[in-house]
């Protein structure tokens, strides 16, 4: 168990304890001010990390022990991932596990908690900023607008992992709510012809490219534009394909902060 100073939102200092154990830990989707402030404090932290380099913002781990171990798990199978973590936790050593975005979504995290079940090793889960909630802030977007869509579909193309049959894009976008489409860039021509019949060709569409890096890059268009502008953009992978009525400028106001609307916390003012 390691200890280390911290200052309480009381302004008064003690020491707080991480738990030698796996932590599984959401990096954000890429500025690594983005990493929570629980998730940065175990990474400086850990003696072994493991992290997935082919997404994770390397800076994330910019401010680790100098001797911390550190994977790259882009390498690595699942045995090999599991069996590290497995000899940290005979050596009493802290691990930390960080994903991209949140592991929650699209991680192939439960198989590494199935395992760690199986072995009795514990874990804890640090969750993190999804890259679909970057690329809303990259759009400056609200996904729930009233009026347009209450749900967002956050939803993948198959590709080598299949996607169940009655998710297909075609059955989904027949709902036409928010739709953020993970992992499918690199068919977008096909996923803009699946989404077409539902929405039709003139709702508004966007890609964006590493949001919140850099880097990023925003694409704006339609359904029917998308993939030619995509296309001439030069994205191929790392980027978010967003369809929905949100992307344009006609909803209504919220009931939220109605002047006229009473709930819990405000009382409403009553407008003859
Ligand atoms: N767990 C991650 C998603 C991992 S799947 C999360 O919560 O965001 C990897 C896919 O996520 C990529 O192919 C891409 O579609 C998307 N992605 C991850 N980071 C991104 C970013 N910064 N900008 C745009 N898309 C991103």
């Amino acid at each position: 168990m390691i200890f280390y100073p911290v200052k309480r939102p009381d302004g008064n200092r003690g020491r707080e304890q991480i738990q030698n154990m796996v932590y599984f830990i959401g990096a954000g989707p890429g500025d690594p001010e983005l990493l929570t402030i629980k998730g940065k404090k175990i990474i400086d932290r850990a003696d072994v990390i493991i992290y997935a380099g082919s997404l994770v913002n390397p800076q994330v781990l910019a401010d680790r022990k100098p001797e911390a171990v550190v994977y790259d798990s882009a390498g690595m199978h699942l045995d090999q991932v599991i069996a590290v973590m497995e000899q940290a936790e005979k050596e009493g050593l802290t691990t930390a596990r960080v994903h991209t975005g949140d592991p929650a979504i699209y991680g192939a995290h439960r198989e590494q908690m199935d395992r760690l079940e199986a072995l009795g090793i514990p874990y804890e889960i640090v969750p993190g900023v999804s890259s679909f909630l970057g690329a809303a802030a990259a759009l400056h977007a609200e996904y729930t607008l009233p009026g347009v869509s209450q749900t967002v579909i956050l939803t993948r193309m198959e590709g080598r992992t299949p996607v169940p049959e009655r998710e297909g894009i075609r059955a989904l976008a027949a709902h036409q709510a928010t739709m953020v489409i993970f992992l499918s860039v690199g068919q977008i021509r096909k996923l803009c012809e699946q989404l077409i019949p539902a929405y039709g060709e003139n709702t508004p569409a966007a890609a964006v490219y590493k949001a919140t890096w850099q880097d990023e890059k925003i694409v704006r268009a339609t359904l029917g534009t998308l993939a030619a502008e995509v296309e001439a953009a030069g994205i191929t992978k790392t980027a978010l394909i967003l369809v929905g009525g949100f992307l344009g400028s006609d909803h209504e106001l919220s009931k939220l902060y109605d002047k006229t609307f009473t709930h819990g916390y405000r009382k409403g003012i009553s407008e003859k």
